[in-house]
């Protein structure tokens, strides 16, 4: 198991990366707070799952684009732990909420621009200052990045630019907590088969390209990115820190 006494949050949980994320953490023995923006019943779901398999979790709405609605997410956070530990700190931050917009930049426009920026790039800087009173030393900050901040894909540009960015949050960061024995990390995971790229992978032939360019010859499932941040999560992973650790069966190795 690993995480026994451990509170984790993770943000954009209610489904994908997040939701498979939750689910492990919470079967490696860890309380977990599954945030949500707006899907009440599905973050309810995971919460539901992670109980009938003998964990335990609960669920907090948050946008966290918003430094008012992060704000208020943490004092619930601080309340509910305060309950269930008698103690508000915790132990995992899990940095997943994200979106993309798949524009180019020539149709790129200033709000799909600046709301892309609000959740990939504000919200883990302020979720995570929010975080930093709370964390345990020894804890851990996971950011989830993409493939894609290294290998800018032309038709969404402004979504590359933001995990660019997490990417650089990483090593700050790792360098600011290092001596608090908090590790920081990024996870970039490659093409994951989510609700995020569903209209991309209705088209078989991309899934077909993807594939054949993956040394292991096939698309991501959550699961797969879940069991790197179970890593990247655990004591094995102490000696790690402010590095990319990116889970997409080798994507890009192999030439188109
Ligand atoms: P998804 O759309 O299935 O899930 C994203 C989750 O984040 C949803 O639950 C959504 O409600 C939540 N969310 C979005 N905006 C939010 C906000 N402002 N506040 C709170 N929650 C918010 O997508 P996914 O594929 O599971 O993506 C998870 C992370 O993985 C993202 O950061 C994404 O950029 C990254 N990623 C995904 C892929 C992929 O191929 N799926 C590849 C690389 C990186």
């Amino acid at each position: 198991m690993g995480l026994e006494g451990k509170v984790a949050v993770v943000t954009g949980a209610s489904r994908g990366i997040g939701r498979a994320i939750a689910l492990r953490l919470a079967r490696d023995g860890a309380l977990v707070c599954v945030n949500y923006r707006s899907n009440a019943e599905a973050a309810q779901a995971v919460v539901g799952e992670v109980e009938a398999a003998g964990g335990e979790a609960f669920a907090l709405p948050a946008d966290v684009g918003s430094v008012e609605q992060v704000g208020r997410f943490f004092e619930a956070l601080d309340a509910e732990l305060d309950a269930r530990r008698g103690d508000r700190r915790f132990d995992i931050l899990v940095n997943n909420a994200g979106i993309a917009e798949i524009i180019p930049v020539s149709t790129t426009t200033e709000k799909a621009f600046d709301r892309v920026f609000a959740t990939n790039v504000k919200g883990p800087f302020f979720v995570t200052q929010q975080a930093l009173p709370r964390l345990r030393d020894g804890g851990r900050v996971i950011n989830v990045s993409s493939n894609l901040s290294r290998n800018p894909m032309p038709m969404a540009m402004a979504y590359c630019m933001t995990k660019a960015a997490i990417d650089n949050f990483t090593v700050g960061l790792a360098i600011e907590l290092g001596r608090r024995g908090i590790t920081v990390n990024t996870l970039a995971p490659g093409l994951t088969a989510t609700d995020l790229n569903a209209p991309m992978r209705d088209d078989p032939k991309l899934v077909e390209i993807y594939s054949a360019m993956t040394a292991l010859g096939r698309i991501g499932e959550a699961g797969d990115i879940a069991r790197a941040a179970a890593f990247l999560a655990s004591d094995d992973s102490a000696w790690v820190t402010g590095q990319y650790l990116e889970a997409s069966g080798g994507l890009g190795l192999v030439a188109p």
